[in-house]
């Protein structure tokens, strides 16, 4: 790692940019300009910064990937892990066990709501939500219902990267050039308020959602429907906060035709809305299985874990299950250096109350967002907890309004990032969920320098003719 940095000294980042487009295939990588992109150099951090290999500091905006939320350079963090390391680097989980993995796994029992008290540890979130899947179809194929296999998702959500986990991942433009489970996973319609009929209320537009989902159970036979799949908030679809009451109502209706409720938790999980988990503390549903990974070790390593009820557990389990085997696991389940991060990690929440900062903060925070509603390009602006999206668009006083693409996300976040802070971009949107830590005057720092970004980014469009 140090010689890494000589390098960067030496060499400087173009070296390294040369390098980066040579060998490394991002995520979510655009083919057609594999091989050209002039990427942000990442090379430090501290608290809610980034430093980069130019010297730039940047307020991270978006908390990596909504994960980084105790910030960075905590020397506690690194001291628990290599502490790991030197301890007990590696155990199988398929034949042993550690005392780390199974403290942290009481710990999220004890974290989690109601009797889900059964920890399976995933590699990620993708993981996470496909053994969640597997689990379920197990699940039904031990109480003798081959049948009932279906999974019902949501248009614009976002589960993972697994083929499992995509399949059941809503959004339009994921969905190119790939196949998918399209046998097993159906879709209803997002309750994104901002997207109802004008004319109707919220309310309507919220039953209206719920009843989609009783009409899809019906339409496909609630004898073939095994479970509905939601983040409690949907993340990268553009922070659709749905309706008072929604996720309720949703569970009412899975319980009424004996459908599991999975909520993925995997962004609103470990404070993002103020709470250890976003299901029973702001919507009110103790679901069957709760995904999560990304906040629970701050991104310092990469873990997740599907949390399962005791119920689904017992009707599984008994003497009746003797040699039935959940075949579903990796080399790196519970790994103990990654549940050393996340013990860690959550001892630091607890100590600094970061739950609790949350609370206080979040009113500053949204009314910070709601101020940037004044920009005549910004349609709309939402967010929950330290979670937020601003949508720009081509008409935004139309009844539907349309999309503006232009690549405008991409053309706000260069910009911002030239003034630094970094907002990630998706599509037309561009979407914030910031170090849990985050200050009122970092705050004010962040949102000054995202205005400028998309009056720059607007007066662009105009300069070039396109709005
Ligand atoms: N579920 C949700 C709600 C997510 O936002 C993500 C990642 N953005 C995932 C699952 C997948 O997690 P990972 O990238 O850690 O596999």
């Amino acid at each position: 790692i140090d010689s890494c940095f000589d390098k960067i000294n030496e060499q400087g980042t173009q070296v390294f940019r040369k390098k980066d487009n040579q060998f490394y295939l991002h995520p979510w990588e655009d083919l057609g300009s594999f091989g050209g992109n002039d990427r942000t150099v990442a090379v430090g951090g501290e608290g809610i910064y980034l430093f980069d290999s130019e010297g730039n500091k940047l307020i991270d905006g978006p908390g990596g990937m909504w994960c980084t939320q105790i910030g960075y350079g905590r020397e506690e963090m690194a001291d628990a892990i290599a502490g790991q390391v030197m301890r007990s680097p590696y155990y199988s989980p398929f034949n042993l066990t550690s005392d780390i993995s199974v403290l942290l796994a009481e710990k999220l029992a004890r974290l989690t709501p109601g009797d889900l008290n059964t920890v399976f540890f995933t590699t990620g979130g993708s993981t996470a939500v496909d053994s969640a899947l597997r689990l379920v179809a197990f699940y039904n194929n031990c109480k003798g219902r081959p049948n009932k296999k279906r999974i019902i998702s949501r248009k614009d959500a976002y589960h993972g990267s697994t083929y499992l986990s995509a399949s059941a991942s809503g959004k339009t433009r994921d969905k190119n050039y790939q196949d998918f489970a399209t046998d097993i996973i159906s879709f209803i319609d997002s309750p994104n308020p901002f997207r109802k009929p004008r004319a109707m209320s919220v309310e309507e537009f919220r039953d209206l959602k719920v009843k989609e989902l009783e009409d899809k159970i019906l339409e496909l036979g609630p004898d073939n429907v095994a479970a509905f799949i939601a983040e409690p908030v949907m993340a990268s679809g553009g922070v659709v906060v749905p309706p008072v009451g929604y996720h309720r109502m949703c569970l009412d209706v899975c319980r009424k035709y004996d459908v599991l409720y999975i909520s993925d938790e995997v962004v609103t999980g470990f404070g993002r809305l103020g709470h250890w988990f976003a299901s029973e503390e702001v919507f009110d549903i103790i679901p069957d299985i709760i995904t999560c990974a990304k906040g629970l070790t701050s991104g310092y390593l990469p873990l997740g874990a599907c949390i399962v009820s005791d119920k689904l557990m017992a009707e599984m389990g008994g003497e009746q299950a003797k040699g039935v085997i959940f075949s579903n696991g990796y080399t790196y389940s519970g790994h103990p250096v990654a549940c050393a991060a996340a013990l860690k990690n959550i001892e630091i929440m607890e100590r600094e109350n970061i739950l609790e900062h949350v609370r206080e903060i979040e009113p500053y925070f949204l009314s910070k967002v709601k101020e940037l509603e004044d920009i005549p390009i910004v349609g709309n602006v939402r967010g929950q907890g330290l979670m937020a999206c601003v949508e720009c668009l081509l008409n935004p006083e139309e009844e539907s309004p349309l999309e503006l693409d232009y690549e405008m996300g991409s053309r706000i976040d260069s910009q911002c990032q030239a003034m630094g802070l970094i907002v990630r971009p998706v599509i037309n949107m561009n979407v914030m969920s910031p170090p849990l830590i985050i200050t009122r005057e970092q705050i004010d720092e962040m949102f000054k320098i995202l205005r400028r970004g998309i009056e720059k980014a607007m007066d662009e469009l105009i300069r070039d003719g396109l709005w």
